[in-house]
This record gives structure tokens, sequence and C-alpha cells, in this order.
């Protein structure tokens, strides 16, 4: 199958924000858009998201380059190139690029094109996106597993106003049928919501659709939680289990290694006593960055404390690069990896970045961005990986639960 052509253009992300859709045209017209979605803590080492700079447009944050970097220079390479091959495709995108971050056409121009491609051979071969996933990067797994869902009711960092330093409180149900986790993340947001209201607190909500009150103390969001979950019967660390993502990076002190928390400056040992501590009294299961993203010495600390017993993800510390994950493999750091097909900018590194994780028995998370699109293509790239979870967000606004529909759907294909 042969590529007949490449159409980008410039559309809104979840906040309003410019972000990319790459139209790709096989040679027999089938065709399919995809949306690039976009980060608001990003990491340092992230690939690099092409913005325009041009202040007379969006303050800046156009992607006009990126989309004619998309109908010129890659749509040159890969006009009738023979795309049976994702990985081949991808390869000719990075040669093109020929920088280590993507910095020359743009990760998110590159994404585009990479996402595009397999969603319209997905198409063409009437096969459902996950299963043409699994079957072109030839993945050695034989049944399908539907992802834990890490639910993002309650947002603070730099999803919100609220002065919360954690950034992402989360639920995470654990009933054994995909449909009961959703019903039961649905049902604690919307007791969680009456406990809000009943305190006085806003119900309106972040970048990712959860709430974000503002709360004198991180530890109040997490009584709030436990409150919600108990208020609609499940108990606590049984039905349903919490996690955060500290996103630490954002209230690292690099002048003197502390962190802001709660309006005080602590040390990186105070701040994993914290962590210690929640896991016991509120059974969080999960804790991604919990500390900043080149903190790697503080970060073996913290996976020989808490390593054994929960799940430690690396974000901004891995950005999806395996290098990034190979140091972290040889310094015992974390346990798990969260995976961001913009943070790395192609199908074919990420498919990289995951069975590097998995062959050293890192677990596997497949996560939306903050500013998202309608786009699904991470709910079949969660269910094409086996991934252990899923992060797409809260239960409210549509960018989010067009990911959680979509995996009802697929989950239903199985029945
Ligand atoms: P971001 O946040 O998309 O703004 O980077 C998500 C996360 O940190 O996991
Ligand atoms: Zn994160």
């Amino acid at each position: 199958m042969k590529l007949k052509s490449l159409q980008a253009r410039e559309i809104l992300d979840s906040r309003g924000n410019p972000t990319v859709a790459v139209k790709a045209v096989l040679e027999n017209n089938v065709w399919a858009e995809a949306m690039v979605p976009s980060g608001a803590s990003t990491g340092t080492h992230e690939a690099l998201e092409l913005r325009d700079g041009d202040k007379k447009r969006y303050a800046g944050l156009g992607v006009l380059k990126a989309c004619e970097n998309v109908n010129n220079k890659i749509q040159n390479v890969l006009k009738n190139f023979d795309i049976s091959s994702q990985a081949a495709v991808d390869e000719q995108m990075i040669k093109l690029d020929g920088t280590e971050n993507k910095t020359n056409l743009g990760a998110n121009s590159i994404l585009g094109v990479s996402l595009a491609i397999a969603q319209a051979q997905a198409k063409a071969q009437n096969l459902e996106l996950y299963a043409y996933l699994r079957q072109n990067f030839v993945l050695d797994l034989t049944d399908y597993r539907l992802p834990y869902t890490m639910m993002n009711v309650l947002n603070g960092g730099k999803h919100s106003n609220n002065g919360l330093n954690i950034q992402e409180f989360m639920i995470i149900p654990q009933a054994s049928e995909f449909a009961e986790r959703i019903r039961l993340g649905a049902e604690v947001f919307q007791s969680l919501k009456k406990i809000l209201n009943e305190k006085g607190h806003s119900t309106a909500v972040g970048d990712e659709g959860g709430f974000a009150p503002s709360l004198s103390t991180n530890e109040e969001a997490l009584q709030l939680l436990q409150i919600a979950i108990e208020k609609t019967g499940y108990v606590l660390g049984q039905d349903v289990c919490l996690g955060i993502d500290a996103a630490a990076s954002e209230f690292f002190n690099k002048e003197d290694n502390s962190y802001t928390f709660d309006k005080q400056k602590i040390s990186a040992e105070k701040l994993m006593d914290i962590y210690q501590q929640w896991t016991e009294k509120y059974h969080i299961m999960i804790i991604e960055d919990g500390l900043a993203e080149d903190d790697w010495k503080n970060w073996a600390v913290l996976t020989k404390r808490l390593g054994a017993k929960i799940v430690l993800i690396g974000d901004d510390l891995f950005v999806t690069n395996t290098k990034r994950l190979q140091k972290g493999i040889e310094q015992k750091v974390a346990n798990a990896i969260l995976i961001k097909v913009n943070q790395i900018g192609t199908l074919s590194e990420t498919m990289a970045a995951i069975n590097l994780a998995r062959a050293h028995h890192y677990q596997v998370i497949i996560s939306h961005r903050s500013g998202e699109t309608e786009d699904t293509t991470i709910a079949d790239l969660a269910v094409a990986v086996n991934a252990d979870y899923i992060k797409t967000g809260s239960l409210s606004r549509s960018e989010r639960i067009a990911k959680y529909n979509r995996l009802l759907a697929i989950d239903r294909n199985f029945k």
C-alpha cells in the first residue's frame, strides 16, 4: 500500500490552543485524520513541540510551521512510499528530521503523520486500530486485556489555579470487568461533586475534567476522595484505590534541591516520608513523578523504599524515551513507565519504549495529555499492548470521555 497524500491543518485542543491535525490519504483513497495532543507540565527532556512563536497569532502558540512541515517536507519523502510497515514510515521521518529531539520538524508534525497513517492503514485493512497495531508491530501477545483506569478526579498543579502542589489525585477502580470500572469511577466522581457542594467548595473542573477546589493542604484532597468513596458504599483500598501524579518537577527548587510542599520547603527525604504515610493511610497504590525529573539519586531511594509495595511511575523522568528508561533500569529507578506518544513523536519509538519496559518487568501506563482532542488512538494503543493502566483523565469533558467510550466499545468486541 502506498501513501497518496498528507494534509495537515491547524485545529484547537481542549484548552482552546492550536494543535496539529493530519489527514493521510492512501492510494485507494481510504483516509483517516489524526489529532495531536499537547502537555502543560511538560518534561524538559520531551521531544520538541513546534510552535510558531508569532505573537500576532494565538499568543505565539500557532502551529502553522508544523503543518507546513507535514504538507511539504514530510509529504515529499512519504508520497508514494510503501507504508506497509509503520516502522519504515517512522524511520523515514526520523531520518528526515535528523535531530535527537525532533527539533527540526517538530514532534507534533511527525506524530500527526505517524498516527494518521496507522489509522488509515487499519481502515484500509478493515481492522480495528488495536488489532492493526498489534499485527503491524508483531507484538508477542495472544489474549486481549482491557487496562485498569487511573481517573484524575481532583486536579491541582499546573492544571488548575487552586494552589495544590500535587497535580493529579486519581481513583483506580478494581472491578474485574472493564465496564464496571467505568461505572465505579463515574459513581465516585458524582459522589465527590456532592461532597464538594455540601462543603461549599467549587465544583468547577480543571484541564483534565477533575474538580479543582481550593483546599488548604494536599492531604485534604485525599480525605475528600476517601469520603467520596465511602459515601458510594465502596471500600477504599478494596473496590477503589487511590493514586497521585505529583508532577514533582513543578515544585522542585533547583537552587537547594528542596521541594515546596503545602507552602513549605522540604527535603526529598521528608517528601518520601509523606508519601510513605499516605500509602498506609489512604491506600495509595500508584505514585507518578513523586520526585523531579533529574533527581535520579533520590528516585533510587524512593524505589528502594516503596518499589516493592506500590507502582512508581516515571513520566517526566522517562519521557517515553528508551535512553532514559534504560538509565532507569540500570539504576533501579521506578517500576513503571508513563507512555505519551507526543513525548517521543512516533508510534514506533513509543512501541520501543513499551517493549523495553516489558522486557524489564516495568508496568506500562498509556497516557493522554492535559491538552487533548477527540482523537482516541491511545485507547486502541492501550489494548494493542495489553497496557496495565490507561490514564485519560476524569469522568467529565468529552475529550476524556471519548477514550473511555472507545474502550467500552472495544470491550464489547470481546464479549
Ligand atoms: P501534561 O500532564 O499533559 O500537562 O504534561 C499530564 C501528566 O503530567 O501526566
Ligand atoms: Zn505526569
